[in-house]
């Protein structure tokens, strides 16, 4: 083998995110961002979130390098005071403020922040990372999912709605049970089914045809 260069897996930089992983010693960064990005879940990142993801990452950088602790969340919540729409600028200036004197380069550090444009372009064009169209299958699952947490929320905060107007003694009731039922009725035949069976036979009985007509030879 030949011997080892100090930086590790030291290769050119691409563009700004490759020098920014680089920098900040983020050598895992291209694999979690394709990852991240790739994921054929729910928990799959849109490219904004991966750039804060990133800036997340920056910033946690430079306070461990200038020695500052932080607790968990700490970090986030900086970078949101840092740069969401929603916060003062008074509030953006004092913690800039603070930061500075904490000895963070603060601008140097904004300065290093990627846009979700450069995270994008770093996956696809440095990276040549694809985005997979998920199959039909996968679809349906995704949506099931998604359904399924939905009516679990939806019973749990009647149940809490329910329990606590009893502890109130507004309302009584002994023990209970939430059914949360989702129907969907098709308005041309008037069937009803449950989301599941819905999802599962892929469409109504009715069938309306590619003209719109309506296929009544069933019942
Ligand atoms: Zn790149
Ligand atoms: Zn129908």
């Amino acid at each position: 083998m030949s011997e080892q260069t100090s930086e590790p897996e030291s290769r050119p930089t691409c563009c700004k995110v490759g020098r920014i992983g680089t920098e900040y010693g983020l050598t895992d960064l291209d694999e979690t961002l394709v990852e991240y990005w790739t994921d054929r879940t729910e928990d799959r990142y849109s490219t904004r979130e991966l750039a804060t993801y990133v800036n997340e990452r920056i910033l946690e950088g430079a306070f461990d390098e200038a020695g500052i602790q932080h607790r968990d969340g700490e970090i986030a919540n900086t970078y949101r005071l840092l740069t969401d729409d929603d916060v003062s600028s008074g509030v953006r200036v004092q913690t800039r403020n603070e930061l500075e004197r904490d000895g963070l380069a603060i601008e140097d550090i904004e300065r290093d922040f990627v846009s979700h444009q450069s995270v994008y372009t770093h996956l696809k064009r440095c990276l040549e990372a694809e985005l997979e169209t998920p199959t039909d299958d996968e679809r349906l699952e995704r949506s099931r999912n998604k359904l399924g947490a939905l009516r679990t929320r939806t019973s749990a905060v009647t149940a809490d709605t329910i329990a606590q107007l009893e502890r109130n003694d507004i309302l009584e009731i002994g023990e209970f049970d939430v059914i949360v039922d989702v129907s969907v009725s098709c308005t041309d035949c008037k069937q009803q089914y449950t989301v599941a069976e819905l999802l599962d036979r892929g469409g109504c009985a009715c069938e309306p045809d590619a003209d719109g007509q309506l296929d009544h030879s069933t019942n």
